[in-house]
């Protein structure tokens, strides 16, 4: 039952099985949304072709019904909205904020730009000044990516779990990619247009996305596009204090459903995420009630779900 505008989101990525930290990731995205009596969209981000396939987008479907995650509404596959990217795409161009890049990977990095902990190296915005016949020439030995001219003002926000967050972008991140040379938009840019389209006003998602959140803030603010609530919940590590990814295969759903019912995968995360004194088995319902902002972790916490149960 619907009790207030509030709309929260599922977005995976279906480039394979989901993993534990995927799961809690969508957990409490759904338990944000649905204890505050709200609803929650579905986004299957399926843009890069090379990587995503329809049976992956079945399956992480089949995998949230199967955990007792529901959503409203149908599901919304970001390969078939390339429209609404490419209006907001020239929507930027038309602003002046869009130029092409010619630089290859090695070529960045290579560059003296800061590289960020995150991994991604700050652009040193090089071809922001290349000249027409430049240009011209350049385009005729490769393919450019299309870059955002971002501008020098610092962007802050208030994250409902890490408190104030700002970067500015010039310094913090550079001019970013909006299109690929391949001609697949970025996933900044679908984000943003598929946030405002669908309505979402909560984002919630794991912090390895907080450092995103300026760039689609910007986007939001070039585009005149509402400004969603965010929340970056702590990640999962796994024993050795990597972040879980998707060659933990034995944290990986397929694995984790031959050896622990969906109630024990769900108390596990629960437990983890302050909901409950011990791990018992329980259904997301249950968990509604319980579900406060303040009782969740604030650093990344080391799961796996095989010792703990
Ligand atoms: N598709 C992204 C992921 O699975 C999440 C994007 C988002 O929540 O904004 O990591």
């Amino acid at each position: 039952e619907r009790r207030s505008n509030m709309i929260g989101r599922f977005a995976p990525s279906p480039s394979g099985r989901m993993h534990l930290g995927n799961l809690w990731s969508c957990l409490l995205a759904w338990l944000a949304a649905r204890s505050a009596g709200g609803s929650i969209v579905l986004r299957l981000e399926d843009l890069d072709p090379d990587r995503c396939r329809q049976e992956y987008c079945d399956q992480v479907m089949r995998d949230l019904e199967w955990l007792g995650l529901d959503w409203d509404g149908e599901p919304v596959y970001q390969s078939r909205r390339t429209e609404a990217y490419a209006a907001a795409f020239r929507d930027l161009e038309k602003q002046g904020l869009v130029y092409p890049c010619y630089c290859t990977r090695a070529e960045r990095l290579a560059s003296s730009a800061p590289h960020r902990s995150d991994g991604i190296t700050v652009y040193d915005g090089r071809c922001r000044s290349l000249t027409a016949p430049e240009r011209e020439k350049l385009e005729k030995t490769r393919r450019p990516a299309w870059r955002a001219a971002v501008g020098e003002k610092s962007i802050s926000f208030c994250d409902m779990l890490c408190g104030k967050y700002e970067e500015d972008l010039k310094m913090d991140c550079g001019d970013f990619i909006l299109r690929r040379s391949d001609g697949v938009y970025a996933y900044q840019l679908a984000v943003v247009v598929d946030d405002a389209e669908m309505g979402v006003t909560q984002v919630v998602r794991g912090s390895d996305l907080l450092s995103s959140t300026p760039r689609q803030i910007w986007l939001q603010e070039r585009l005149n596009l509402p400004h969603p609530q965010y929340g970056h919940v702590p990640l999962l590590l796994a024993p050795d204090g990597r972040r879980l990814a998707k060659r933990d295969r034995d944290q990986e759903l397929g694995q984790l459903q031959s050896r622990f019912t969906a109630p024990q995968i769900v108390g596990t995360l629960a437990h983890a995420a302050g909901l409950l004194d011990r791990e018992e088995e329980v259904a997301p319902e249950e968990l509604l009630p319980l579900f406060r902002w303040d009782k969740l972790p604030r650093k990344d916490l080391t799961l796996s779900i095989g010792e703990k149960i």
